[in-house]
């Protein structure tokens, strides 16, 4: 078979984004990334290490909401969920409110060849305690500072903000990498914090398949409000609308203007097996970078008015 060319999209979020100072430093965040695991996936590497390697480098970054850098919850803690799913063998992996561990996406990962596949929170600790991760605390002084602001105010905010710097407009986020390999195989993972400042016990949808899904034909990765994602099944849906022979372009077309006629909030990165790249949102940005295999491009600057977008 010949190889075909790699392609690579990832996301640190959606939402509304005026601080064109803050965009600069995502942008060069996000592009190093992408350099990084798209050289992966040029020397081989599988649909899932790409992921996984893309996930793990945005936790890492404290900027982003998600691993280091997560917003705290309602009772002032960290809770992270993140899910992994290989297209090829269909199959979906997550842990749900996580806490002390520096990698969320590493436990999913692991629980890609278990028989349990999604754990919630007890369990993952446990899990991660039974793989001698070390115990880890994500927690960051903007993100503690921004809390206790929140807890001055008594919670007037619905939610943390999505980039970890002083920007009023910067509201939520989460992490997202959908990669097509060499062999042709496509996987997505994402990773998230959380809404912040969320009821103790909340579930995101990033480690459910409305905010993650991947199969032989397209992957999608999603953020936003979770539970507008939830509500749309947003990723299960533009995946399906794919395999059912909708072009990439259109299924996030069709799918974006039902959202938005609901009134949702998010957005979400796809690609698809042809090679086709793919971003769409009903809020104003998606911070996403991709590369097409020719060069690195991002949605930083891109129509706020516009439902989606596409390349080759
Ligand atoms: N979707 C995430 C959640 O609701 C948050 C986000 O993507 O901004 O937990």
């Amino acid at each position: 078979m010949t190889p075909i060319q790699p392609k690579l999209i990832l996301h640190g979020g959606a939402s509304s984004l005026a601080d064109k100072g803050g965009l600069e430093s995502v942008r060069h965040s996000l592009h190093d990334i992408v350099q990084e695991v798209y050289q992966l996936l040029e020397n081989g590497g599988t649909a899932v290490d790409a992921v996984v390697l893309g996930c793990q480098r945005l936790e890492d970054e404290p900027r982003f909401n998600a691993g280091t850098g997560s917003v705290l919850q309602s009772d002032g803690q960290v809770r992270m969920s993140a899910s992994l799913m290989d297209g090829i063998t269909q199959t979906f992996s997550g842990v749900i409110n996580v806490s002390r561990v520096k990698n969320p996406i590493e436990l999913a990962k692991f629980l890609q060849t278990q028989s349990d596949r999604i754990l919630s929170d007890l369990g993952s600790s446990e899990l991660a305690r039974e793989l001698q991760m070390p115990i880890y605390d994500p927690l960051t002084e903007f993100r503690a500072l921004e809390w206790i602001e929140e807890w001055k105010d008594n919670f007037q905010s619905k939610m943390g903000r999505l980039i970890a710097q002083p920007s009023p407009e910067a509201r939520r986020g989460t992490i997202g990498v959908v990669a097509l390999d060499s062999q042709g195989n496509i996987a997505a993972g994402t990773s998230t914090g959380g809404k912040g400042l969320e009821r103790i016990g909340r579930v995101s949808d990033s480690a459910m398949p409305a905010g993650n899904y991947a199969n032989p034909h397209a992957g999608v990765s999603c953020t936003g409000i979770g539970e507008d994602i939830v509500n749309e099944c947003l990723a299960a849906r533009i995946v399906i609308r794919v395999t059912d022979g909708l072009s990439l372009p259109d299924a996030m077309e069709k799918s974006m203007k039902e959202s938005q006629t609901n009134q949702r909030d998010f957005g979400a990165i796809a690609l698809d097996h042809t090679g086709v790249l793919s971003w769409g949102k009903t809020c104003e940005i998606i911070l996403a970078a991709y590369h097409n295999g020719a060069t690195i491009g991002d949605t930083l600057e891109w129509d706020p008015h516009e439902l989606m977008g596409y390349c080759r």
